[in-house]
């Protein structure tokens, strides 16, 4: 992975940022501070050094999230005048449709995962496909440079009532086959029905998805059921008798 250099607190001091930037952009710096470290030394920073700082400062695992955090507070506006400011290799606008925002990644297919696992999108019971186009900061999106990427965002795992799950296929519960049980083709590929030992919540995964936007197939697609009386009575079989 590229090395990623950030912007020093002059180049960003040294550009014209309008009054309202600088409110959208303190309001979001804000919000990155308090995931700084109680040593990063912001007391006496202006704004230009505090983006500096943050950016210095934060873990570099957590940098790409924070400022895409950060372009999603701040605005379109607030970007376009700091992009060519803080324009470089790993400067990437992307856009869902919804608007571009600027986000930090070493290429654009990583800048895409960000973009997406950064959003707050509503919560949803089953996999879903985000489309986006990337483009290089200082570039036009309909330019050689852009690419679109799809990021698979899987629906996040309910909690075990006992650590992970763990996911089996007991005929009498999950059906199909006896020597293939909880097992059904579907397209090219298969729909398999699994249940938590523990818990009794189901997983069906699909190998040959469909995405409705583009009407790919043979994609994954994971959901989750609640128990239900078959997988509550079949968790309470394995359990040792009390007496
Ligand atoms: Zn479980």
């Amino acid at each position: 992975m590229a090395e990623i250099v950030y912007p020093s607190a002059e180049s960003v001091r040294s550009e014209e940022i309008s009054g309202e930037t600088r409110l959208h952009l303190a309001h979001a710096v804000g919000a990155l501070l308090q995931q700084l470290p109680a040593t990063a030394p912001v007391e006496n920073a202006d704004l230009a050094d505090a983006v500096g700082v943050v950016l210095a400062f934060l873990p570099p695992a957590m940098r790409a999230h924070a400022v895409a955090r950060a372009s999603f507070e701040a605005g379109d506006t607030a970007w376009q005048q700091l992009g060519p400011v803080i324009t470089g290799p790993d400067r990437w606008w992307v856009d869902d449709g919804q608007g571009a925002f600027c986000v930090l990644a070493p290429t654009a297919a990583e800048a895409a995962e960000v973009f997406v696992n950064s959003g707050n999108w509503p919560a949803h019971d089953k996999t879903t496909w985000h489309h986006v186009r990337v483009w290089p900061l200082g570039k036009d999106r309909g330019s050689d440079h852009a690419e679109d990427h799809t990021v698979t965002l899987h629906p996040v795992e309910p909690a075990c009532s006992c650590g992970p799950h763990v996911w089996c296929a007991p005929h009498e519960v999950v059906g199909g086959l006896k020597e293939n049980p909880g097992v059904q083709g579907h397209g090219g590929g298969v729909v398999i029905r699994e249940v938590c030992q523990h818990c009794g919540v189901y997983r069906i995964t699909d190998t040959w998805a469909q995405d409705p936007a583009t009407g790919e197939q043979g994609l994954e697609s994971i959901r989750y059921e609640e128990a239900d009386e078959a997988s509550e009575a079949w968790v309470a079989s394995l359990l040792p008798d009390e007496d």
